[in-house]
């Protein structure tokens, strides 16, 4: 394990070797049984036709052990309260976490980096507050900086390694997001090698902006193909200095968030009860805003809405394939309607 590692600047995050790193305490954590985890044998790699998305399937056997501890249970119209919350802290893995899994010791004094116990993926990993904060509670520009700069990081790593892996970076918030843990984390998973995402597709060639309803090529972007509604922006490439990128990131978070309550004020559904899943990767951000984290029994966060099906069963992975990728994510998010491109929202209803 060595001595606890301490980052507290960008410029040492930017200069951390931090794929091999990982890499080290997953396998050294493998090794001695300290990870729920079994490499799946078999998934299946679909493009679908209508959605041109491309989706994989695979059972993960780490998922029938992975430790429940809501705040509420997905469809429950209750507030969350105190004696719930001390209820959730007598079992949080995240307010001590395991020696054995942990990356980085502290990161800018508040946030410690550690791998998943019952990873979907080999190296998958997460970003965590180091006292309890709620789940539910919006990400601060702090955060999203520190999503940005370790997937940077870790992508020109892996680029330099010639992988045809890449990360990305997501947060699941909210009860019908299909979150587990109640205390904050962001997770960041490698996309399995030569994987199309259409993100890609839908950012390229497009300069960075901020976003504006009220100009018609200044809303946030989305493929028009998919069955769900989600809002992605491009993010910007040449930041003047690290504040600036803070700044950036804040803003375009700050609207993505505010296109999310929009729909949920449409759907005349409660705001304090709102869910999405965020995905990041180092040139884009996105938002899926959520209604429900289930369809019929196929559970979803933000892995679906990235093309990633993982499940705990080979009757789960027939019942998904039977049921159709579109649909169900069209059914756990909101579906996205005909004229999309034309819908405006009031700049100043939320
Ligand atoms: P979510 O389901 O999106 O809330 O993500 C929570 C993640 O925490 C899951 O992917 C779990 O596998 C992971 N997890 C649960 N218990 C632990 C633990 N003791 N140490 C590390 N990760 C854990």
């Amino acid at each position: 394990m060595g001595e606890p590692l301490v980052i507290e600047t960008l410029e040492e995050l930017r200069d951390l070797d931090l794929f091999d790193r990982i890499v080290k305490i997953f396998d050294e954590a493998e090794k001695n049984g300290d990870l729920v985890f079994k490499e799946a044998s078999d998934f299946e790699r679909i493009t679908d036709k209508k959605t041109k998305m491309e989706y994989e399937i695979k059972v993960v056997e780490a998922l029938s052990k992975r430790p429940n501890n809501r705040a509420s249970e997905p469809g429950d119209d209750v507030k969350v309260t105190q004696e719930k919350i001390a209820d959730i802290q007598k079992k949080n893995p995240f307010l001590h976490p395991e020696p054995e899994l942990t990356i980085i010791d502290s990161l800018f004094g508040n946030y410690r980096l550690i791998l998943n116990k019952y990873p979907n993926t080999r190296y998958h990993f997460l970003l965590v507050t180091k006292e309890f904060e709620k789940q539910d509670t919006l990400l601060k520009p702090i955060e999203l900086q520190l999503m940005h700069a370790i997937l940077e990081n870790l992508n020109r790593k892996i680029e330099e390694k010639n992988m045809t892996e890449r990360y990305f970076s997501f947060f699941n918030s909210g009860p019908e997001s299909g979150y587990s843990q109640f205390h904050k984390h962001i997770q960041f998973m490698m996309l399995p090698s030569n994987f199309h995402v259409y993100q890609d597709d839908v950012v390229r060639g497009v300069d960075y902006f901020i976003p504006k309803e009220i100009v018609e090529n200044r809303r946030p972007l989305f493929h028009k193909k998919a069955s769900f509604k989600h809002y992605i922006l491009k993010l910007k490439d040449d930041p003047s200095d690290e504040e600036d990128e803070q700044d950036s990131l804040a803003i375009l978070y700050m609207y993505l968030i505010k296109r999310a309550l929009n729909i949920y004020k449409e759907h005349d559904m409660e705001d304090s009860m709102m869910s999405y899943n965020l995905l990041m990767m180092p040139d884009w951000i996105m938002i899926v805003p959520r209604r429900a984290a289930k369809y019929g029994e196929v559970w979803q966060n933000s892995l679906g809405f990235m093309g990633l099906f993982c499940v705990k069963n080979e009757e789960l992975k027939n019942l998904v394939l039977e049921l159709g990728f579109a649909k169900i994510l069209e059914e756990c998010g909101f579906p996205i309607e005909e004229d999309e491109e034309h819908i405006v929202y009031n700049e100043y209803g939320y």
